[in-house]
């Protein structure tokens, strides 16, 4: 188990895949020989596949449990879903054993959060049962952004879909038929402990979750980055990012604000152990693994 404790706040990685599975120099357009040259001591072969060019990514979900509620933080890709990448597609993940060897069953979720409403991070919403979607976790709260929600609704996002499947219909809109959605602010306070923290850019309405606990404190910062390569060139944004711009702005003064802190930052694909603290490296920044 991948488990981290912060004051009486526990989460704890629950992996879908890791893998080397986005090509570098698409996923990242500023990706170049020259300016990885530095790194390839750290890069390869724990974040960087050169055989195959890919950037290795993990898609996890967190579960976060507090003395009174037990939440789901992202949902990852999830099974049987149509998308157009044919590693996710109609997938048989054993992502669901794995939420249950942790002695959890789905009717103990409290809430869902979904950072944000990417086709990795609302799979696990919904599962399906007799040909219909419905929501697997029946007595949650999901909790979304209502700016996320909003930008997702319009057509021109909508298009934005077509690279990986509309993921909205089968995942999203089956909880809204359900009505267990909650719509909150992007500062929302969830639990005692536990605040959503904007983190616009990748998509308009992305939010991180901080825990402040025992004087502890994390953050799952979900895509804010999504490879260690952004500590060290935090310009580069990726093809994904709704708005690259923002992502870099955003990303930027999140890695001002946290280094050399002793704030825990988890972002959402980073491989296993997955979180880490900001440091100096340099006149730029690095992530150093907890427990290296
Ligand atoms: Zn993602």
């Amino acid at each position: 188990m991948f488990d981290f404790t912060f004051g009486d706040i526990t989460v704890t990685r629950i992996v879908e895949m890791e893998m080397p599975m986005l090509g570098a120099t698409t996923f990242f357009p500023e990706w170049n020989d020259a300016a990885i040259e530095p790194h390839r001591d750290w890069l390869i072969p724990r974040h960087f596949d050169p055989a195959s060019g890919n950037v290795v990514i993990n898609i996890q979900a967190f579960l976060v449990r507090t003395p009174r509620h037990t939440i789901l933080v992202d949902t990852c890709v999830g099974n049987h879903k149509p998308r157009n990448r044919e590693m996710f597609d109609n997938a048989l993940f054993p992502w669901m054993d794995n939420f249950l060897a942790l002695g959890v069953a789905p009717e103990d979720i409290d809430y869902v959060l979904c950072t944000h409403m990417h086709v990795d991070h609302v799979g696990w919403n919904t599962k399906l049962e007799d040909g219909r979607w419905v929501p697997t976790f029946p007595n949650a709260k999901y909790i979304f952004a209502r700016t996320e929600l909003e930008f997702w609704k319009q057509q021109s996002e909508q298009d934005q879909m077509t690279r990986t499947g509309d993921y909205i219909v089968d995942s999203v809109v089956p909880i809204l038929e359900a009505k267990q959605e909650v719509l909150v602010d992007m500062d929302h306070q969830l639990d005692d402990g536990l605040t959503l923290q904007p983190l616009p850019g990748h998509t308009p309405g992305m939010v991180g979750l901080n825990i402040n606990s025992g004087g502890a404190e994390a953050i799952l910062c979900g895509d804010m980055m999504h490879h260690m390569i952004q500590c060290h060139i935090p310009d580069w944004s990726t093809v994904a990012c709704a708005d690259m711009e923002a992502a870099r702005v955003t990303r930027k003064a999140f890695l001002d604000r946290y280094v050399d802190t002793d704030v825990t930052i988890v972002p959402s694909h980073f491989p296993n152990p997955t979180a880490g603290l900001i440091v100096t490296h340099g006149d730029t920044f690095g992530f150093r693994y907890i427990g290296e």
